[in-house]
């Protein structure tokens, strides 16, 4: 199997050199707009490249307002804190996800709580959700909070696990009954739609990346989807320092965040947001071919929830065994063909390890027999 997927990777993307997980592409006006911030040296945190790169978002996921930030876990971080989580408090969220989104809620002086991740989706379980709730936690006149300790449960953050939408409508029905903001970390997942609507614009906040392996990349950046023009007004407030305008006054109303993406970055992003559509495109063609190419083998090619549309950001199968997963693993890697295993899981690393959580049997099968596999735009399917 190792080498006829090795060769139907090489004949994909037409080389014999080393083949990355994932490589941004620019083919576009990249070059034009950078230079033009350069020329007009506005290269930092004031300039229209900013401005245009939200409406950019705004339109494409119909968002109310869109915050962008300095990476996609700055956006994170801004979101948990606009959505009132504060320190002692309890978020919910999958140990199956990267290691940013425990952060964020780490450095607001929140703690995690881990929940499995759902077949269907790879993301945030809502039966679990709702089993562990059910087993930990209490409604008071105050909201949710744990039996145990009287913390507050104050949101879930659930991650569409490589651009696959998570079970949202079940998901947002729990957090409605248990008076929890829903925050997603779509940081995967621009380009991805949960039954028409754009991930990130369902819960209370969004936060979507722009590093340099996800779907589009402006470099390092991020933003905050925000559901209503207030919230969005606010966001926009604390992720600039919490300075009120003013001509020449320094006021700051709040300990705000100096989160606001660089004119340099957005204006990268504003080329790519031009091609986005077609990336979308291509790696939906790729995941076809892929799919075809696995069935009916002892691999199990991730394919997107029925009521998703999924960007198809990383590519990713199931093993039959963690010893043929290992083998895969190395043989690929040596003979020049990227692959690599899923996230540990977050309640092994150090400083999430006495964190609270429910069963996690899934997401143990996913962390020992899950590889992600070449996801790059490829050239032949599409000019991009
Ligand atoms: C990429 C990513 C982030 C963080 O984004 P950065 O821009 O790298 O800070 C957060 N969560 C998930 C799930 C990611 O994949």
């Amino acid at each position: 199997m190792t080498n006829k997927l090795v060769s139907f990777i090489k004949e994909l993307y037409q080389t014999d050199e080393f083949i990355p997980l994932h490589a941004p592409s620019f083919n576009g006006n990249e070059q034009i707009y950078v230079s033009e911030t350069i020329k007009s040296t506005f290269v930092s945190s004031v300039g229209k490249y900013v401005d245009d790169f939200e409406r950019h978002i705004e339109a494409y996921t119909k968002s109310p307002k869109a915050v962008a930030t300095v990476n996609g876990t700055a956006a994170l971080h801004a979101a948990l804190y606009m959505a009132g989580v504060r320190a002692n408090d309890i978020v919910i969220t999958q140990a199956l996800t990267f290691v940013a989104t425990c952060n964020a809620l780490h450095h607001m002086g929140a703690e995690p709580a881990f929940v499995d991740v759902s077949p269907v989706s790879l993301g945030l379980c809502p039966k679990a959700l709702a089993v562990f709730l059910d087993e930990h936690a209490t409604l008071t006149e105050h909201g949710a909070v744990l039996k145990m300790t009287k913390q507050r449960i104050k949101a879930i953050v659930p991650m569409h696990t490589f651009g696959h939408p998570v079970e949202l409508d079940e998901l947002m029905l729990i957090c409605h009954n248990w008076g929890i903001s829903l925050i997603e970390d779509a940081a995967e997942s621009l380009g991805s739609f949960y039954k028409g609507q754009h991930t990130g614009t369902l819960g209370d906040f969004g936060a979507i990346s722009f590093n340099g392996n996800k779907i589009i990349t402006t470099g390092g950046g991020g933003i905050v989807l925000c559901k209503t023009l207030d919230s969005g007004a606010r966001t926009k407030h604390v992720t600039t320092t919490a300075k009120v305008p003013h001509p020449y006054e320094f006021y700051h109303d709040e300990a705000g965040f100096n989160y606001r993406m660089p004119n340099l970055n957005a204006a990268l992003g504003c080329a790519q947001m031009e091609v986005l559509s077609e990336f979308v495109k291509n790696k939906r063609k790729l995941a076809h071919l892929y799919s075809d190419f696995f069935s009916g083998s002892e691999f199990k090619f991730v394919t997107e929830p029925d009521y998703a549309h999924s960007n198809y950001w990383l590519n990713a199968i199931i093993c039959p065994a963690p010893q043929v997963r290992e083998a895969l693993l190395k043989e690929t890697n040596e003979k020049g063909v990227m692959t690599r295993p899923i996230w540990q899981l977050m309640h092994r690393l150090p400083m999430y390890k006495n964190a609270l959580k429910g069963d996690l049997t899934y997401s143990e099968y996913i962390e020992s027999h899950l590889v992600n596999i070449p996801s790059s735009p490829v050239k032949s399917l599409a000019e991009v």
